[in-house]
């Protein structure tokens, strides 16, 4: 079944038809536009650890050619490539630590289990479970579960974005994106607790309005029963699609200043206080953007692996 509305951004969409077909041009493309923040992330997230950053990012867009081989189709069902790419790349980053002991117990590896499911400091794609082989696994009723919750879930948080109330959105970033509670998150949004306690309630009924509106939903989403299992999934789903990470122009603006008062506020926030990896290699690569070194940096990941790219279009 091919789904219209799968994948998100219409151009990598056409990224991966291309792929599909062989076409080195737009694997070109493919590198252009995701290699830069890839290396950025994997340079944060391995620094000290002796793994070379551009090996992983290397091994990823490979990680990505063999699932377009194995099912296109089924990768186009994927919400979106930039969220798929980094779940690859934390997993491959994962694989390579675990075969070198001396990267152990080192904070910025990506190693435990437990940290994917959101017991790490700090905020990273993969959730537990979210790994692209267990998309695979996971049952259809499951995935269509996922499904419903990613696209009620971004429509929540793209509403409190429109209406810049960043207060109630900062409150669901630290409930499911981090680890604090009760008092430390009102603390953290500089709210009260029984304010936190109001946001959420308000939050999942307004999930609950949204599913019985989605076109998939109507037959029959409903939340999980229980306090722990509905944050659980919220969490996970929220991580796995890196649902309120911030544009590449707005973090942009960010950089050079030119961003109005409020979401200068929130974009500090999503970086320093929930401190998303994805956003803050995004933000590096971007001030890195066109420099001779990040040029060159994108060429090597691109020569190292479009060889893959002809022999997999044989
Ligand atoms: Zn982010």
């Amino acid at each position: 079944m091919r789904d219209d509305a799968a994948l998100k951004g219409e151009g990598d969409r056409y990224l991966i038809e291309g792929i599909l077909g062989g076409d080195e041009g737009a694997f070109r493309q493919l590198v252009d536009r995701y290699g830069g923040r890839l290396t950025a992330y994997a340079a944060r997230r391995l620094s000290g650890t002796g793994v070379d950053a551009e090996d992983v990012v290397q091994e990823t867009f490979l990680g990505l050619l063999q699932s377009i081989q194995k099912g296109g189709e089924r990768l186009i069902q994927v919400r979106s490539l930039e969220a798929y790419l980094f779940q690859i790349l934390r997993n491959k980053a994962y694989d390579i630590a675990q075969k070198r002991p001396e990267a152990h117990g080192l904070r910025k590896v990506p190693l435990a289990a437990e940290d994917a499911d959101g017991s790490v400091d700090g905020y990273d794609p993969v959730a537990a479970g979210g790994t692209p082989s267990s998309h695979a696994r996971r049952g259809e009723e499951s995935q269509l579960r996922r499904r419903v919750l990613a696209d009620i879930l971004d429509e929540l948080i793209s509403g409190l974005k429109e209406e810049k109330t960043f207060r109630d959105l900062k409150v669901l970033e630290l409930l499911f994106l981090t680890t604090l509670k009760g008092r430390d998150i009102a603390r953290a949004a500089g709210t009260s607790e029984p304010t936190v306690t109001r946001i959420k309630q308000a939050a999942l009924e307004r999930l609950a309005r949204l599913a019985a509106r989605h076109r998939l939903g109507a037959g029959g989403f409903t939340l999980p029963e229980g306090e722990e299992d509905i944050s659980g999934l919220i969490r996970s789903v929220w991580r796995e699609n890196l649902l309120s990470c911030l544009k590449r122009s707005t973090l942009g603006a960010f950089a050079l200043g030119a961003i109005e008062k409020d979401w200068k506020d929130y974009v500090a926030f999503h970086l320093e206080v929930v401190r998303c990896e994805t956003c803050a290699a995004n933000l590096l690569d971007l001030k890195s953007e066109g420099t001779k070194e990040s040029i060159a940096a994108r060429e090597r990941v691109f020569q190292s692996s479009i060889g893959f790219l002809k022999r997999a279009g044989r």
